[in-house]
């Protein structure tokens, strides 16, 4: 395998980052590049180390997901499954797993392929606080999948499986992206399929909801305008909360895609300022010290980089 190049890219994820923190975008595209190596510099290493880092929220969506799109699958090779069956079949055993890695720090041996929660690698619980946010998360989860099976299977009932366009996922090698303007853009979309001449766009959010994941939404309509040739018009969105049950549906159409194009087109100029003469080609990043610290230091009790900025935010530096 050659040599592995670390491109420019953008994402929604990537955007957020960056915007709430330069310093955080800093450390997860370049400061944890090459940290796999187990000769390179302890900051790199450890940089990679916290990039990979879960916290228990995003495990509570990921086990979400994972079993409702369990349920799907089963519902479409005509088997109707539980709440429970669901949970006890997919969620449950990947949050054991996960809580079990980050319990016996097994991700000091890869911290790519075991895990490890904030939680636990901050020590920001006490026993006595793990075991109502435990319990709080078993139930939130298991809320998610029923309001699943009530509320959302019953829309997506006839999606056959030769209706569902493939998606690539971060499980799966490099994830879902498309080239636009020359930058590579990550656009992961929870499930899509074709109906008639529409295509049909659901992304699964298992929290609160947020105005940004219209925009999230609206990333994947241009994504299925640029790699699958369908027509703005033609791209129908629907964020399903499962928390919920609630969906927000809405049409992309030309005027959304225009401001997405906009929105994708300054942020990826302001990106591109914190690198060496702006050139994305080459893609070197200014100094460190030039990511500026995050404005709000609140940020920062949630941030997996807390480790390595501490010494500067304590003013140490
Ligand atoms: S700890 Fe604070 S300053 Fe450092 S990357 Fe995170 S949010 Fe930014």
């Amino acid at each position: 395998m050659g040599k592995l190049e670390n491109v420019f890219s953008w994402s929604f994820s990537a955007s957020h980052d960056f915007e709430e923190c330069r310093r955080r975008r800093y450390w997860s595209k370049y400061g944890s590049w090459g940290g796999w190596d187990k000769q390179a510099p302890y900051e790199q290493r450890k940089a990679y180390q916290l990039n990979k880092m879960d916290n228990i929220y995003s495990l509570q969506g990921r086990a979400a997901e994972e079993a409702v799109v369990w349920v799907l699958r089963e519902h479409q090779r005509g088997v109707n499954v539980t709440m429970d069956q669901a949970y006890e079949t997919i969620a449950r055993p990947l949050m054991n797993r996960c809580w079990k890695e980050s319990k016996d720090a097994a991700w000091q041996a890869s911290p790519k392929k075991f895990c490890c929660l904030r939680e636990h690698y901050y020590k920001l619980w006490d026993a006595a606080k793990e075991k109502e946010r435990t319990a709080a998360v078993v139930q939130h989860t298991k809320n998610c999948i029923a309001h699943f099976i009530d509320r959302v299977l019953p829309r997506l009932a006839d999606v056959r499986r030769e209706d569902e366009v493939d998606v690539t996922h971060s499980d799966e090698g490099d994830p879902e992206s498309f080239l636009f303007n020359g930058v590579k853009i990550y656009a992961i979309p929870d499930f899509v399929y074709r109906k008639g001449d529409l295509l049909h766009i659901h992304d699964w959010k298992a929290g609160k909801v947020k105005e940004s994941h219209q925009w999230q939404l609206a990333l994947y309509g241009l994504w299925a305008h640029v790699k699958h040739g369908i027509a703005p018009e033609k791209v129908c969105c629907f964020v399903e909360y499962l928390t919920t049950g609630q969906v927000a549906p809405f049409a992309f159409g030309p005027e959304k895609m225009e401001e997405v194009i906009a929105r994708i087109g300054e942020s990826v100029a302001d990106m591109s300022s914190y690198l060496v003469d702006e050139d994305r080609s080459r893609n070197e990043p200014v100094p460190k010290e030039e990511w500026e610290l995050a404005e709000d230091e609140s940020l920062c009790r949630y941030c997996n980089f807390y480790e390595l900025c501490k010494p500067e935010l304590d003013g140490v530096l």
